[in-house]
């Protein structure tokens, strides 16, 4: 994939050619039936394109019966968007003459440009550069088309077998041919799509552009990506972040990329894989992350029908026990919460249903339930303060019509600021027969895919229930002095450890009292400054792991033990192969939770924060959070309380728990300084023990690695 997406500001609107044009040239077209120049003539026409189509070939006279052209420049009229189907020597001549014609909007389907190697990039480029030039858009080129269901414009220029219906979902695919198995997948599901796009090689518009041409569309009411790789995943995250809050963005992220590939050196780096890297800026902008293009649409559904539920606390309905209790396993599986129902709604349940009926959560109405109580049942439960949603249950049994219940479920749901799913265990007929109906509730075929879906309504609403831009805090700090320290790198990049604790300092984050010293006689020297108790580490180049070659000593009480550890690890340190350069000197911290702290950049996407468990907690749980910055203090907390571990930092068993406002500062400071120092590459504080208060707060261990600056 090309990933050349310039920064430059190509205005949302420079789209309209491709999307809403009022005529398009198919140069390609052709007569024969199994041809792509064929398919998408025919496509034109049957999905019953308002303007005028124009196909151009110069051994045809017509196409489907309307008239061709032998050349661009014969058009007879003006032209909008041109579709370029023609074999690829003649793609670059064709791109002139229809910029020359006025087209503004292109759509190269033909392939073999990046995709293929150096040369076909080179020229992928230099279409960019002219499309660009002539204040032109252009999708492709080795893409299957674009589609707008508008029924002012009622465009299919794609060659999809199948059309696509009207609908709110804006679909964004990078593979060509799996745009073909969305467009079936949706149609299977009777999903309507706004508009949709196949990017192929993207080289200029991407799916960023297609997210914010899609934010102000009335028409796209749930955005959906199938992705490969993010272009410019830094553009990505600000852009997905804006448009988030208007309207849900579903991504299916496949396939590794380089974007996680860097040197393993640090904790961040090494933990830091391409997918999490991925998951987590995804997840922090709001974006919704499916496995499969099925659980996708699933989601869409439901966001596209049901409002937004205020919190996890759901009631589920049903007329049989064991799909209920299925589905409360899946919903508490997905991080939900069964409902407690009020004893005012437990009470009205009773009065609906038989004796043998279970009126506490899940609701078991029992096999006899019929569309009385299901509409009553639901509305109970609809009703409660409890309840933030709504799952309802029906195994069809013999001789009761899901149509009616169906219909009953959806009275209850109807003008309700809850969402309500609905569970249909009933044949195929049937789910054919409510397909595409959106005056319906979301209705799926099993517990689980609609417990999924409703925990990620849960998920997009608690994002969106955050505060906006809320302002990532402006901390005072050394900038300079902390240039000066970057600029002790060694040959490898690192900064010798007194620079690197200078950073940190520099920088605000509470560090260890401590001292450096070069020599055995100033080392004893500084233990004075430091006092005892203290730490001694020793500093050599290369040296990572101190504590495994005995280049830590905790608890040293007084100068003559401090002096023979000096001595001892100087011996054991030079028999290594590795003799120290210096000593520091640290007062021993007491107490305190083991956190690791970690920023590494990454290549297009810029600095990357890491927070979890430290020490050597890191390498067995590996129980980490990673975040974009820059983090607002609610951002940031966020991230503290989302590894696994955060109920230790809480205190367990009278251990006293760790200032979170500290740690949360901390985050968002590592962030500032990533921004203002590009030249981090990265930068590991391992352990910070994190004790009860700020003064017991501090960084024992640091190392920073200098890198080019340039992400
Ligand atoms: P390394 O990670 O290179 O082995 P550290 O400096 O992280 O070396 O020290 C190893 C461990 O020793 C830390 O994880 C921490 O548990 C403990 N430690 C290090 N410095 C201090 C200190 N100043 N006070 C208390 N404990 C410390
Ligand atoms: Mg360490």
């Amino acid at each position: 994939m090309s990933d050349t997406e310039s920064a430059a500001p190509t205005s949302p609107r420079s789209l309209d050619p491709l999307f809403s044009p009022r005529s398009i040239a198919v140069i390609g077209a052709s007569r024969d039936r199994t041809s792509i120049g064929f398919a998408i003539v025919h496509n034109l026409l049957h999905g019953g394109y308002e303007g005028a189509i124009y196909p151009v070939n110069p051994h045809a006279r017509a196409i489907h019966s309307v008239p061709c052209h032998p050349d661009v420049a014969a058009i007879p009229g003006p032209l909008d968007l041109a579709l370029v189907v023609v074999p690829k020597r003649l793609v670059p001549a064709t791109v002139t003459a229809c910029l020359a014609k006025g087209a503004r909007g292109l759509v190269v389907i033909t392939a073999g440009f990046g995709e293929t190697g150096a040369e076909g990039r080179a020229v992928e480029e230099a279409l960019r550069e002219q499309v660009r030039a002539a204040g032109a858009r252009m999708i492709g080129p080795n893409c299957m088309g674009i589609i707008s269901t508008d029924p002012t414009v009622a465009m299919n220029a794609s060659f999809s077998p199948t059309p696509a219906r009207q609908g709110t979902i804006g679909f964004v695919s990078q593979s060509g041919a799996l745009g073909v198995a969305i467009l079936n997948l949706a149609e299977d599901l009777g999903l309507g799509i706004s508009q949709f796009a196949s990017m192929g090689n993207k080289a200029d518009v991407s799916g960023n552009d297609l997210l914010e041409y899609w934010e102000d569309d009335p028409a796209t009411r749930v955005i959906c990506m199938y992705l490969e790789s993010f272009g410019n995943p830094r553009r990505f995250v600000d852009i997905a972040r804006r448009v988030g809050r208007k309207k849900p963005i579903l991504v299916v992220k496949s396939g590794r990329t380089a974007e996680g590939a860097r040197a393993a050196s640090s904790h961040t780096g090494a933990i830091a894989g391409a997918d999490v890297t991925a998951s987590a800026f995804l997840e922090q902008c709001g974006v919704l992350r499916a496995d499969t293009i099925e659980e996708l649409f699933d989601v869409a559904r439901a966001l596209d029908r049901c409002p937004l539920p205020a919190g996890k606390r759901v009631a589920v309905v049903s007329n049989a026990g064991g799909p209920a209790i299925m589905a409360t396993d899946a919903l508490v599986g997905q991080g939900l919460v069964m409902a407690d129902l009020t004893p005012e709604t437990t009470a009205a349940l009773s009065a609906l249903l038989p004796a043998e009926a279970s009126v506490a959560n899940p609701v078991d109405m029992i096999a006899s339930a019929d569309e009385v109580a299901y509409r009553g049942c639901l509305a109970a439960c609809l009703a409660d303060p409890n309840v933030d949603m709504a799952l309802v249950i029906n195994v069809t049994p013999l001789l009761s019509n899901p149509h009616t219940i169906l219909a009953a479920a959806a009275e209850a749901a109807r003008g309700q600021e809850k969402p309500v799913l609905v569970v249909m265990m009933a044949a195929d007929a049937f789910h054919d027969e409510i397909k595409g109906r959106r005056d319906l509730p979301p209705v799926y075929r099993f517990p689980e895919s609609a417990a999924r879906a409703l925990a990620q309504l849960a998920r997009y609403a608690a994002w969106r229930a955050r505060p906006a831009e809320e302002a990532p805090g402006d901390f005072a700090m050394d900038d300079q002095a902390i240039e000066g320290h970057l600029d002790r790198a060694g040959a490898d990049g690192y900064l010798p450890a007194e620079a690197a604790f200078a950073v940190l300092e520099a920088a605000g984050v509470p560090v260890a009292r401590w001292r450096f010293a070069e020599t055995r006689t100033a080392a004893l020297a500084a233990s004075r400054e430091v006092g005892f108790p203290l730490v001694l580490k020793a500093d050599a180049p290369g040296l990572v792991h101190k504590s495994e070659v005995g280049a830590v000593r905790l608890d040293l009480r007084d100068e003559a033990s401090l002096a023979d550890a000096l001595d001892a690890m100087t011996a054991r340190l030079v028999a290594a192969g590795t003799p120290p350069r210096g000593f520091l000197l640290q007062e021993l911290a007491r107490g305190g939770h083991e956190l690791i702290f970690g920023l590494s950049s990454v290549p297009r996407l810029g600095p990357l924060l890491m927070f979890g468990l430290g020490g050597k907690y890191v390498e067995v749980f590996r129980d980490v959070r990673f975040a974009v910055p820059p983090l607002g203090e609610l951002a940031a907390r966020d991230v503290i309380r989302g590894i696994r571990g955060y109920p230790l930092l809480q205190g367990v068993r009278g251990e006293p728990a760790a200032d979170e406002g500290v740690l949360i500062e901390v985050l968002q400071r590592l962030g500032q300084l990533a921004f203002r120092h590009p030249r981090i590459a990265e930068l590991d504080v391992n352990p910070f023990l994190a004790g009860p208060s700020r003064q017991t707060a501090r960084a024992v261990d640091v190392r920073v690695r200098v890198g080019s600056g340039v992400v």
